[in-house]
């Protein structure tokens, strides 16, 4: 087979494996900045613009905070994405079902206009995707599945299950929680099973959501019901129902009636009746951090680096943290005239990244703990917590904070 001009050009200054949200993010920072950039997905094709956000809204969205929002924002795809749907919530109540214990955050607690916005994940990707047909230095390819890794000296030679061969001084991994490219350079992952799975669809409640993101905590595991608002009705939510692998069978397996009027009396009817709209799938959920987060001319981001249970809604949002970081560091390592695969480029970006997101899994096992106990002690603790966090503003604060992605030094691009 001839290889076109276009086709022949398999030298770039980074490759990233993986278009999901984090890869795409990173292509279109490091492409902003004319940096030359292959980005390789294993998809057949890009989604459909003109479908997307549109009609009946996607099963899977993300909860972004305002810190992920400003990045996106900068990459020029913020204003897409509202053409579509955004969701904005202004206050997010969590309580427990085992007690009286309630907490509300609210924006004007957080001095900000929202905590953040729920998005189908489609849409997200979607507005980067025309993006980065805007981006000259960016040549983006799908249908090519990574099947080999070969380090050459200079760099890594990727390459293509049809054989194809991509060569860069750097190569990053965003290529999923499963992700091949992990497995080929040999990086082992500290991982352990939540024992939960994900029970995930899209409800219509007899009453409005309000703008607010709402959790309660079952002994199971937690429900959330995420607010969105469909060509001005806001009455729909999407579903995170996080609970034992049986339980998540018995709830897909169940009528849309029937699941609904589970889902009704577990929320307990906060928003009323509640009408099933979709499907219902169970995902497996599983926490997983990567030992170390590359090797030199390779680094890790996003669900290749670390899984992370959704029930605070922080994973894509961790991964955008860590494409922005990386983004930054290889343009000042470019900027000072060394080698883009550079050494100190992966050991800035691990210290930069590693604590913050081994803090947030290991506060995602501390909370799964807590409110996964029916010991009584831990019952009234949670309580107590829950109801003094409520009064305390300060420790509210910070806690939204947290929540809002106000963490550590933020990369320029985020600020
Ligand atoms: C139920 C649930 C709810 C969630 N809710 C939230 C939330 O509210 N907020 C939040 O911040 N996060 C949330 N998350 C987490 C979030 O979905 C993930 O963190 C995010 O999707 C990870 O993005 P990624 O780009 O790193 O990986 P992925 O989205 O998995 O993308 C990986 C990409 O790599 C490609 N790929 C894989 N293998 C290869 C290969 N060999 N060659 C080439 N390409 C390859 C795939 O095609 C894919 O496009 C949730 C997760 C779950 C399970």
């Amino acid at each position: 087979m001839t290889l076109t001009a276009e086709e022949s050009h398999t030298h770039f200054e980074v490759i990233i494996v993986g278009g999901g949200m984090v890869g795409a993010t990173l292509a279109a920072l490091l492409g902003q900045a004319g940096v030359s950039v292959a980005l390789l997905d294993a998809r057949a094709e890009p989604l459909d613009a003109d479908a997307v956000g549109r009609g009946q809204p996607a099963m899977r969205v993300s909860a972004l905070t305002p810190v992920s929002q400003r990045l996106l924002k900068g990459l020029d795809v913020w204003p897409w994405m509202q053409a579509r749907r955004v969701t904005p919530y202004r206050h997010m109540q969590v309580w427990d079902s085992e007690g009286s214990g309630e907490v509300v955050f609210t924006a004007e607690q957080a001095g900000v206009p929202e905590l953040g916005h729920i998005v189908e994940n489609d849409v997200i990707l979607a507005a980067l995707e025309a993006r980065l047909t805007e981006l000259l230095t960016v040549a983006v390819r799908f249908g090519a599945r990574v099947s080999g890794l070969a380090s050459t000296g200079e760099g890594h030679d990727v390459v293509l299950e049809n054989g194809q061969r991509f060569s860069a001084p750097l190569v990053v991994a965003a290529d999923g929680a499963q992700s091949p490219m992990r497995t080929l350079a040999g990086i082992e992952v500290d991982a352990h099973d939540t024992g939960h799975m994900a029970v995930v669809t899209t409800v219509c409640t007899q009453r409005p959501h309000g703008g607010v993101a709402r959790q309660v905590f079952l002994p199971t595991g937690p429900l959330a019901f995420l607010p969105l608002t469909v060509a001005g009705d806001d009455r729909y939510c999407s579903i995170v129902w996080s609970t034992s692998p049986q339980e998540a069978a018995r709830l897909v397996e169940l009528s849309p009636e029937a699941l609904g009027h589970a889902l009704a009396a577990a929320f307990e009817s906060r928003l009323g009746g509640v009408e099933v709209v979709d499907r219902a799938i169970a995902v497996p959920l599983s926490q997983r951090h990567a030992k170390t987060y590359g090797q030199p001319g390779l680094v890790l981001v996003g669900d290749a680096a670390h899984s992370i249970h959704p029930l605070a809604g922080q994973g894509v949002n961790l991964g955008l943290m860590d494409v922005a970081v990386l983004a930054e560091e290889v343009l000042t390592a470019r900027a000072r005239g060394m080698v883009i695969g550079h050494a100190s480029v992966l050991a800035h970006y691990t210290r930069r990244r590693r604590g913050d997101n081994a803090a947030m899994l290991a506060l995602m096992d501390g909370f799964r703990l807590l409110f996964g106990s029916r010991h009584p002690a831990l019952t009234l603790a949670r309580n107590l917590g829950l109801s003094g966090v409520n009064r305390l503003v300060p420790v509210k604060r910070l806690l939204m904070r947290q929540a809002t992605g106000h963490r550590g030094r933020l990369p320029a691009s985020c600020r």
